[in-house]
Order: structure tokens, then C-alpha cells, then sequence
């Protein structure tokens, strides 16, 4: 870029991630890797894609591990695997990623939206039994829904931001209607309660995505889906190749969800550092609520509030500001990279429009949407980055 004197170039670059450091630091470990699988030229569901489920599904307190091609497609086969389908409804967050209830409508089923708790963005529990007094019945057997009379079939939490959902009153609530659950664990890999109880162990199945971005990621798309229950877990390893055992001979119809060998492999190498960059992510975000108690800005910037206990991963540090959308204009302007996320909650999508919802149905999701503003929070930021970004929104609050 050309330099110009009316528009200084920033003083430092922050960019909202940064991947090549981290594969400066394993290139040898990972291309080594990459050539062994080359040389076995095996590439589908082998050595590879069975280390990591072992080791994911140990990690995440689960006894099965199912590789599968993406967090999405885990979600996907998920819902599949719990015969969920049209006539049935999944309880979920209308705050999140577009996957979690462009899924559920995939298979058929209605997503059935419960806002967020303002403090965790995470689904609030007691929202969860309002609508469930609101709009729930028992008719027979089955709860429904008392205005489409869909029979509410499961309940799928995310952790969202790295921060565990408040699990225990939400699978009280689960496990009073016989709902399934599906956790989406896509950006919460090690989350813990306070108890040091794992995302994705607490439901029937939880889904995690290898997604660049995400604390584990890959060197494109990969997922995986963890279970318990072995039935429930050979059903998502069938189900992950078309449904077929033996093969070609078809119980179930599945899809094509399978894991590259080539994907585990540089995950494999990876999971090593995994604990390592957490805690590296969990410094940066110490450092931050610590530099803005310091900045003292008032109520222009709430740092996210913490739980009263657990291992919060931070995905990513997200903040509540006031004038957001000219805070990011001064931020690109000082070379420091923010993302939204997520800035339209999915009930106000207009391919959910036919689920009826208005502006006003769920305040603290649209309240989140317009607030949040995530900042850098990768492991390799060194800390005059961190005092960049925090002085840059302070210079921005005291103008
Ligand atoms: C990333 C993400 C997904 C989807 O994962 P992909 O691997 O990108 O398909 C699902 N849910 C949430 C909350 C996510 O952040």
C-alpha cells in the first residue's frame, strides 16, 4: 500500500487471527506427517483418523469417537443418528452459527429457538423452562409444541465462545421432557464445568468441528461426533458411510460424511499443543479483562463476564461496546482486526422467516447482536499486541 500522509499506516498490525506462526512453529512435525500418509497412500478411515478419535474422545471424556467431514456434517449425522426428522423439533439458540439450526431444518425437523442468558451467551436455563411452561404440553406420551403441535424431540446447546452452557439445569429440563441432546461443541473443545466435566459428554452425542479457526484446526474442514453409547456410535460410524454394513447392503441411508486421513494427521500432531495454546488463549484473555479494568472506560466496554467456575477455552474474547460499528472503523484504522459474531441471531434470518418470528422475540439474542464485538485472543499474540489493541479502544472511548 502506498504510504500517505493523510492516512498513517498503523503502528502495529493485530489481525483477528493469525495462522502462519503457529505452522512456522510445526512445519517439520506436520509436513513429516503429511508425507507418511502419502507414502501409505491410504487415505480414507485408517491409522490416522482412528488415533484421533481415540484421543478425541478421551479428551472429551467420551468413550466413541466418529471422524467426520465437518462440524457441520457432525451436527448433521448427529440429528440423523437420533432419528430426528420432519414432524419433530430441536430446542436450540437462535445466537450461534448458522449450522446449528440450518441442520436441524435439513433433516426436516423445526428449529424451536430459546433465547440466551445475557451474561454467558450461552441458552439460558430459565428461559428454557419458560418456553417449555409457554409452549410445551404433554400430549400422551410425548411433549409438543402446543401451536404446531410438533413433537419436541431434543434440545441442542452450544458452547459458544469456548464457554460451557450451565449444564446441569439445562439436562435437568432435558431429562424431565425425554429429550435428546445434542451438544455443539464446535467451538468449546475442552470446556469444562466446575466440576471438570467435559463439553460434549454431558448429551447423547457431542459435535465438534476442526474448522481452521477454531481452537483445534485442521488444514481445511473436518469434525468429529463423540457418544457414549456404542449402539448410538456404530449407528453414527454406518451413517458416516452411507449406512451400509456390510458394505453396499444399505439398513439405514446415510451420506458421505467420512474424515480425510491427511486431516487427522496434521490434527494428530496438533492435539499435542492443544493444552498448551489454551492456556495461552486464557493468559490473553486475563491480560485483556485486566488492561480494560485498568483503561477504566465506563460503561463503554464489558469485558465478558466469567462463570463462577470451569475451563473456559476462549474461542474467542467477545466484548459488549457501546458504538460498536464506529469502534471496528477505528480499530481496522489502527491495524487490529474484530469480527461480529454473530451479527443477525438466526430467527431473524430470512430462511427461517417462515418460523414467524418478529424483531423483539428474543431481546438478549438481539441485544448480543448488535453489542458484540470479538477481539484477537490467538495463543502466539504477545502482550504489547494485547496493550495495542486495549489502548487503540481506549483512544477511540476518550476522543
Ligand atoms: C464452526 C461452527 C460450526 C460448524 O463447523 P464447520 O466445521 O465449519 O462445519 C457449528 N457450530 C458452531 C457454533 C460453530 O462455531
Amino acid at each position: 500500500m502506498p504510504l500517505s500522509l493523510t492516512q498513517p499506516s498503523p503502528a502495529m498490525q493485530v489481525p483477528l487471527l493469525d495462522l502462519k506462526q503457529q505452522y512456522r512453529e510445526l512445519k517439520g512435525e506436520i509436513q513429516a506427517a503429511i508425507e507418511k500418509v502419502c507414502a501409505s497412500q491410504h487415505f480414507i478411515l485408517g491409522p490416522q483418523v482412528r488415533e484421533l478419535e481415540t484421543k478425541i474422545a478421551e479428551y472429551s471424556q467420551c468413550r466413541h469417537g466418529i471422524g467426520v467431514s465437518s462440524g457441520t456434517d457432525a451436527l448433521l449425522v448427529a440429528l440423523m443418528a437420533l432419528e430426528i426428522g420432519a414432524g419433530d423439533e430441536v430446542i436450540t439458540s437462535p445466537y450461534t452459527f448458522f449450522a446449528t439450526a440450518g441442520t436441524i431444518a435439513r433433516v426436516g425437523a423445526r428449529p424451536l429457538f430459546c433465547d440466551i442468558d445475557h451474561d454467558s451467551f450461552n441458552l439460558s436455563p430459565a428461559a428454557l423452562e419458560r418456553l417449555i411452561e409457554e409452549r410445551c404440553e404433554l400430549r400422551g406420551r410425548e411433549w409438543v409444541n402446543r401451536r404446531t403441535g410438533g413433537r419436541i424431540k431434543a434440545l441442542m446447546p452450544v458452547h459458544l465462545y469456548g464457554r460451557l452452557c450451565d449444564m446441569d439445569p439445562l439436562m435437568t429440563s432435558a431429562r424431565r421432557l425425554g429429550l435428546q441432546v445434542i451438544e455443539d461443541v464446535a467451538q468449546a473443545i475442552g470446556a469444562e464445568d466446575g466440576a471438570g466435566k467435559r463439553a460434549g459428554s454431558f448429551g447423547h452425542i457431542g459435535c465438534l468441528s476442526f474448522f481452521p479457526t477454531k481452537n483445534l484446526g485442521a488444514f481445511g474442514d473436518a469434525g468429529m461426533c463423540v457418544a457414549n453409547d456404542p449402539a448410538l456410535a456404530e449407528r453414527l460410524e454406518l451413517l458416516r458411510v452411507h449406512g451400509g454394513k456390510p458394505k453396499y447392503y444399505h439398513p439405514f441411508i446415510g451420506g458421505n460424511f467420512r474424515i480425510d486421513e491427511l486431516q487427522a494427521a496434521v490434527l494428530n500432531v496438533k492435539f499435542e499443543h492443544l493444552d498448551a495454546w489454551t492456556a495461552r488463549r486464557q493468559k490473553n484473555a486475563a491480560f485483556y479483562d485486566a488492561a480494560f479494568a485498568r483503561a477504566d472506560l465506563g460503561g463503554a466496554v464489558q469485558t465478558p463476564p466469567r462463570a463462577a467456575a470451569g475451563r473456559h477455552i476462549y474461542n474467542q474474547y467477545v466484548l459488549r461496546v457501546r458504538d460498536r460499528n464506529p469502534l471496528r472503523q477505528h480499530l481496522m484504522a489502527a491495524g487490529v482486526g474484530t469480527e461480529i459474531y454473530y451479527p443477525v441471531p438466526l430467527h431473524l434470518q430470512k430462511c427461517f422467516a417462515y418460523l414467524g418470528h418478529a424483531s423483539g422475540a428474543f431481546p438478549e439474542s438481539e441485544r448480543a447482536a448488535e453489542e458484540t464485538v470479538a477481539l484477537p485472543i490467538y495463543p502466539e499474540l504477545d502482550e504489547t499486541q494485547l496493550q495495542y489493541v486495549v489502548d487503540a479502544i481506549a483512544d477511540f472511548y476518550r476522543r
